[in-house]
């Protein structure tokens, strides 16, 4: 069964009719363009075929009711008058619904049933596919315009002020706006997109090490730290307006760390524009050749990849018909992406589980991944 007929389902049998709307929302994978969100700068996800769905109808009062099938938990709240809570899953909804009302907009209740298919914490942005999921749900029954890069930042709020996790808006905004069968180049400084389509014959696949990592959101602060030193020391209000050409002439007065990690993000922007490039011409073997480089430049410039990541993308690189492989997202454990050749996806999939198994006695993940639309309302 899919998770849409499970969310009607279970819709129908606890209101006894089929729902009013239905709404879906992706999660992701970042195909290149790590590290670059927070610097202005530019990055190329793709929406996954896996995502947060939401089978509901309206409410003539001000409530808020949801019935989590993931969880088997029912949640609540008055749109009216709601706090903070540590009330797990419902708190993305809740934050969503602050973050559209604090813009000035007039939302309306509803009632629902709720279940998703994006593997929770898996580095896949399934939190980024919940917000995008209830932001379509408010706009359906509240009558209003769903604009994709509006939403996306009312749930980059929702994220960092309500649930206080400090992301980019990376995620959010590919899944409020991606597009089947391409991947979606962003501005991250003005939120421009442009859809680019996947090379022909080939597929992408996410592989997900099994490892997560503590001391992660550190990490990134000092990262992010490093990267606005650097930006200062140019003179630039963040490290996008810096070229490489500019950076190579004064670079030797920069701090070492601070150095390393500037390298990355100047030449990660420029792989982003060369993948795009890459992507307009059907040139796979290129646009793997950008990811492997990629992978190279977190592992030793930004140093955020860990030894399973490693294992996993040198792995993938070394099976026949493995255009290219690198880590994906914020780093330290998580999942690796690879661009395949079509026909060899199979065994692509077979050997690289097989292989990292014995070499790390750990189970991973493999996702063979479509591109889909972002954000959409489905009629009940
Ligand atoms: P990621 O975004 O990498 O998957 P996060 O920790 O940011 O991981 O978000 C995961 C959280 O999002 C879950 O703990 C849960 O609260 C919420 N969530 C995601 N998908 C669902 C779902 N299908 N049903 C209920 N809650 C969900
Ligand atoms: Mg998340």
């Amino acid at each position: 069964m899919t998770v849409h007929q499970k969310v009607s389902q279970a819709f129908k049998a606890q209101f006894g009719q089929s729902p009013a709307v239905v709404v879906r929302a992706p999660g992701r994978v970042n195909l290149i363009g790590e590290h670059t969100d927070y610097n202005d700068g530019f990055v190329l996800p793709m929406a996954i075929d896996r995502a947060v769905w939401i089978a509901l109808r309206p409410r003539s009062d001000t409530r808020v009711r949801i019935y989590s099938l993931d969880y088997d938990s029912h949640g609540d709240f008055d749109l009216t008058d709601f706090a903070k809570a540590d009330d797990g899953w419902l708190e993305y909804i809740k934050g969503t619904a602050w973050a559209m009302q604090q813009a000035g907009q007039t939302l309306s209740g509803w009632e629902g049933v709720l279940a998703g298919d994006v593997p929770l914490g898996a580095g896949l942005s399934s939190s980024a596919a919940l917000e995008m999921a209830s932001a379509r749900a408010f706009t359906a029954v509240s009558d209003l315009k769903w604009q994709p890069s509006a939403m996306a930042l009312f749930g980059q709020q929702a994220e960092n002020h309500w649930v206080g996790v400090n992301c980019g808006i990376m995620d959010q905004m590919i899944s409020a706006a991606g597009r089947a069968g391409h991947a979606l180049l962003i501005d991250c400084r003005s939120l421009e997109t442009e859809a680019v389509p996947l090379p022909p014959d080939s597929v992408v696949v996410v592989m997900d090490t099994a490892t997560r990592r503590g001391l992660v959101d550190s990490a990134y602060n000092e990262r992010r730290a490093q990267c606005e030193e650097a930006a200062a020391y140019f003179g630039v209000k963040a490290l996008r307006d810096v070229d490489l050409l500019t950076f190579e002439a004064r670079a030797a007065g920069l701090n070492p760390l601070p150095r390393k990690r500037a390298r990355h993000v100047i030449n990660e922007n420029d792989r982003t524009m060369a993948a795009v490039a890459a992507m307009w011409a059907d040139d796979a073997v290129t646009f793997g050749r950008l990811m492997n480089a990629s992978h190279i430049s977190l592992r030793d410039d930004f140093e955020v990849s860990s030894t399973e990541l490693n294992i996993m993308v040198e792995l993938a690189q070394a099976q026949g018909g493995c255009y290219g492989a690198r880590m994906t997202g914020g780093g330290f454990g998580g999942c690796a992406v690879a661009l395949v050749c079509s026909t060899q996806v199979g065994e692509f999939a077979a050997e690289v589980t097989d292989v990292y198994q014995l070499k790390t006695r750990l189970e991973p993940n493999i996702y063979i991944c479509q591109a889909t639309n972002g954000a959409e309302l489905i009629a009940g």
